[in-house]
């Protein structure tokens, strides 16, 4: 497939950077020690220096520096031993300092690369341009009162991460996963809830089209989209509207646009400010940041495996296919539920993990996320516990049960929460492996099937799957297929 789109008068090329502002997971703000905890009370945690009182003075919060290069660390980005927090001055309603404390020429985080992973497959190199720490506004509310707007200091102050991508996405999908792959980065590392209907991620989303090989088109910069999928609709409307637009002889303006969700359309907000508008400048009140390596090398011990690690270690160890440690490792709550079925399991069964861990990596992905999606929960809600969800692996893997009756029992477990043991002793589910109860019920089948018997002695070999099924059905599925399987062929032949 063509990478590039075609137009009326040519093929175009889209090009797509990425800013992402993620919330930094602390228990109090950038510059203040006031509470970062999403939902309070309007204005319940605001302090002097949110609020930008007279006199009062922003102190670092060394927790912010440290999630920041914990981050930086985890993208595989440069991390500058010395940084600088600069004013960016601006006017907004709820902003009371009139400027933002940002990090503009000496970011706290440098360069680096991103490997993402598309969905046929093929992977994509992602630059990384830089991550710089800065103050998040409030809220101004015009939903409370019909001729006067409130404001919520309460986000005032508490500090973003502002990941900037290099302009080298090239489609919709390319910015969905790279998207997708740093909040994950952020979720393992514990320096971003990455909750995105909260406001703890949004993304601005910057645009441009060209002729295949031609310089960097301009650009529209579409403002805090809130999900991923608002984000492919962004990129695909400026797509559209900008080939349009050019192929009609018009041209695109620097602009910054807002979505809206209800048409699925982006609209001119203003003209695109330039760096010289907002007079950046050294922060009086802040002397530049600096750290040690030791301090940098010491995050990076005590970092957890990330999901890049873990995934190869499911492939290489485990021996999991691709795809699987793929899914399993793109959420951490997932990882984790299946690492500890794994452990439970393989301490029930007795069994090495490599030669149980495809048959758990399946059970959680189709089975258990099929139910969870159901139900509409997450996995750290789960209606099966880890423990449970053993259990009924641990009855198959020991040949208790077959893989036929596990699913009716885990339908079971869903509905009533009992643990697997109980529900397969109080229903009668024991799968029959006795030899001589099975060979029985052969018997009163081939009795009853005398015809088919003559055809199969006849050559008709296919009926042999007759036969199984017949048994099958006698016992309710209990029967091991194994051993009707070898208990059949020779009284047919016989
Ligand atoms: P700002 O928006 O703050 O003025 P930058 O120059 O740092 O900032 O660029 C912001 C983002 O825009 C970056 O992610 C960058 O990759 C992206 N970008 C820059 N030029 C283009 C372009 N021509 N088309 C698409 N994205 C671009
Ligand atoms: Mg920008």
């Amino acid at each position: 497939m063509s990478k590039y789109i075609q137009g009326a008068t040519g093929e175009w090329e889209v090009v797509i950077g990425l800013e992402i502002h993620a919330q930094v997971l602390s228990e109090a703000k950038l510059f203040s020690g006031s509470s970062t905890k999403f939902g309070a009370e309007p204005n319940t945690q605001v302090s002097f220096v949110c609020s930008a009182m007279p006199g009062m003075l922003p102190v670092i919060n060394e927790e912010c520096i440290r999630q920041a290069i914990r981050t930086g660390l985890a993208m595989g980005c440069e991390i500058n031993l010395r940084s600088v927090f600069d004013r960016k001055n601006y006017f907004y309603a709820d902003l009371p300092q009139g400027y933002q404390i940002s990090q503009f020429k000496d970011p706290i985080v440098g360069e680096g690369v991103m490997e993402v992973t598309l969905e046929d497959g093929t992977t994509k190199v992602i630059g990384i341009e830089r991550l710089h720490l800065e103050q998040d506004a409030g809220k101004s509310m015009h939903d409370q009162h019909p001729s006067q707007t409130y404001v919520d200091l309460n986000r005032c102050g508490v500090a973003l991460m502002e990941i900037v991508s290099k302009p080298d996405m090239r489609s919709a999908e390319e910015a969905g996963a790279y998207f997708r792959k740093i909040r994950t980065l952020v979720r393992y590392a514990g320096t971003c809830d990455g909750n995105m209907d909260q406001g703890s991620m949004r993304a601005d989303v910057n645009v441009s089209v060209r002729r295949p090989g031609a310089e960097l088109g301009t650009r529209s910069e579409t403002k805090n989209v809130n999900s991923i999928r608002f984000m492919m609709q962004v990129i695909d409307f400026e797509t559209r509207r900008q080939i349009d637009l050019l192929e009609d002889g018009g041209e695109v303006a620097q602009e910054t646009r807002q979505f809206d969700p209800s048409t699925g359309t982006t609209s001119s907000l203003r003209s695109k400010e330039e760096a010289h508008d907002y007079r950046y400048f050294p922060d009086p009140d802040l002397l530049p940041l600096e750290f040690s390596q030791d301090y940098v090398d010491e995050l990076a011990k005590n970092m957890p495996e990330l999901p890049d690690a873990k995934k190869a270690r499911f492939v290489k160890d485990l021996g999991i296919s691709d795809y699987n440690a793929a899914v399993l490792v793109a959420e951490k709550e997932n990882a984790d539920y299946f690492e500890g079925l794994l452990v439970d399991l393989s301490g029930k069964t007795g069994q090495d993990k490599a030669k149980i861990a495809t048959q758990a990596a399946n059970w959680v992905i189709v089975d258990l996320f099929g139910a969870l999606k159901k139900v509409a929960k997450p996995i750290t809600d789960s209606p099966v516990s880890i423990q449970h969800g053993a259990e009924l692996l641990a009855l198959q893997v020991d040949g208790t049960i077959s893989g036929r009756i596990a699913k009716d029992v885990f339908e079971i477990m869903l509905e009533t929460g009992d643990n697997p043991e109980k529900i397969v002793e109080d229903k009668g589910l024991k799968q029959v492996s006795d030899t001589g109860a099975i060979e029985v019920m052969i018997d009163e089948v081939l009795a009853a099937n005398q015809d088919k018997v003559e055809q199969y002695r006849g050559g008709k070999d296919k009926l042999f799957g007759f036969f199984v099924g017949q048994v099958m059905k006698k016992t309710q599925g209990k029967a091991n297929p194994q051993v009707v399987n070898q208990l059949l062929r020779p009284k047919l032949d016989g």
